[in-house]
């Protein structure tokens, strides 16, 4: 019988073990504690239309992850965004163009891992809060004290905090996960029906509560109108103001961004926060992904690598890589 694997996570990191493991002849089954899948390439519909709150964009340098990123190009999961870039430091705001390729999923970034989960096996709504061996085969537990079961080897594949709460068949695991700290980030969209007089369309920002924003409509396949546009708080400030209320959050990003971008910003017409926990490694790793592949327990996330979309890809790979290895090995 070809029990499945468990994989924990159906983010961009659980999607790639996930498939390269089907693609190997396995059979796998996900879950996630969302509704959907995508994780923190997560997509929020709302009226003004699709707001992409978490990952803004992604960069390819991997050769591995280059070939990937054109087949889903290829397959129309993906667009390049050309912005008009600009960078802002010590509130100078500058025009700050470059050659890099930058992707985004169409017409959101949560399509991308739609697309990727596809037909896979996947239970959502689903946090899991127990992973335990028995005398064969792995089982977990959800939140509702249901369990799942039985599974040939589990992959965790959520932020590291959460992980390794998951992780207690493993205390050595554990401990190098604990030891990895997350940074969270406030985001912001702000929705206008008078579009803003200004050509930024993309901005790196410096010297501000603001990380980062970028203008929806110039992203393809984004409505025009109203002129929506994501914020970014850097971890710092998001760290400090991590209990403050939506509504101030919003005040005070709205402000920073008011004073930066060169040009009236009249009271939104449309506004939101999201507050995420883990949003980034406070740390860079090269672990590519974790195991103790005895017990048959694998770890993987952006955090492993270079907490982007193409670490969280490239981690994923690595532990499906090191199950099948060890598979091989063992058969
Ligand atoms: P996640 O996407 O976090 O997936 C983990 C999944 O596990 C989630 O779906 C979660 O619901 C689920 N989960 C967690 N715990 C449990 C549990 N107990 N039981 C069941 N399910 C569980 N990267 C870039 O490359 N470019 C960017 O511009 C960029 N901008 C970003 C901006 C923000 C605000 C944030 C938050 C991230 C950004 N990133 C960016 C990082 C990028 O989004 C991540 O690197 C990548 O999406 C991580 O994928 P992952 O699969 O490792 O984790
Ligand atoms: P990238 O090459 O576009 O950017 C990397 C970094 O280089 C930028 O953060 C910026 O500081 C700088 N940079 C790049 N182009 C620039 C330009 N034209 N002008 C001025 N500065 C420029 O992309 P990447 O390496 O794939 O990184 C992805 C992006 O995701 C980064 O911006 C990173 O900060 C962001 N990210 C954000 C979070 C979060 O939680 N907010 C988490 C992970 C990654």
């Amino acid at each position: 019988m070809n029990t499945p694997i468990a994989i924990i996570g159906s983010g961009m990191a659980g999607l790639s073990a996930a498939h390269a493991l089907t693609a190997a002849g396995l059979c796998v089954q996900l879950f996630d504690k969302s509704r959907g899948s995508g994780g923190r390439m997560a997509s929020k519909r709302s009226e003004v239309g699709d707001l992409d709150l978490g990952a803004q964009y992604f960069t390819a340098r991997d050769r591995h992850f280059v070939d990937i990123v054109q087949q889903w190009q290829e397959n129309g999961w993906l667009a390049e965004w050309k912005p008009a870039l600009y960078q802002s430091h010590g509130g100078q705001l500058s025009l700050s163009p470059d050659t890099q390729l930058r992707f985004i999923g169409v017409p959101r970034m949560s399509a991308l891992t739609r697309n990727l989960l596809g037909e896979l096996p996947a239970t959502f709504a689903c946090r899991i809060t127990e992973v335990f061996r028995g005398e064969q085969h792995w089982h977990l537990v959800d939140a509702t004290g249901q369990s799942h079961g039985p599974f040939s080897k589990v992959i965790v594949a959520v932020p590291a905090p959460q992980a390794a709460a998951l992780l207690s068949a493993a205390p050595k695991l554990a401990a190098s996960v604990a030891s990895v700290a997350m940074e969270p980030v406030w985001a912001v969209a702000l929705g206008f029906d008078k579009a803003l007089d200004t050509p930024v369309e993309g901005c790196f920002v410096q010297d501000s509560p603001l990380d980062w924003l970028a203008r929806n409509r110039s992203k393809p396949g984004r409505a025009s109108r109203p002129d929506t546009w994501v914020l970014h708080a850097t971890s710092a400030w998001s760290r400090q103001h991590i209990d403050l209320a939506p509504e101030a959050v919003i005040e005070q990003l709205r402000c920073a961004f008011a004073e930066l971008i060169g040009c009236a910003v009249p009271e939104a017409d449309f506004s939101l926060a999201h507050r995420w926990l883990y949003a980034r490694p406070a740390h860079a790793h090269q672990w590519s992904a974790l195991a103790d592949a005895d017990l048959g327990l694998y770890v993987c996330g952006d955090w492993c690598l270079s907490g982007r979309v193409e670490g969280a890809w490239l981690s994923g790979q690595e532990a499906a890589r090191r199950l099948l290895e060890h598979r091989e090995h063992n058969s």
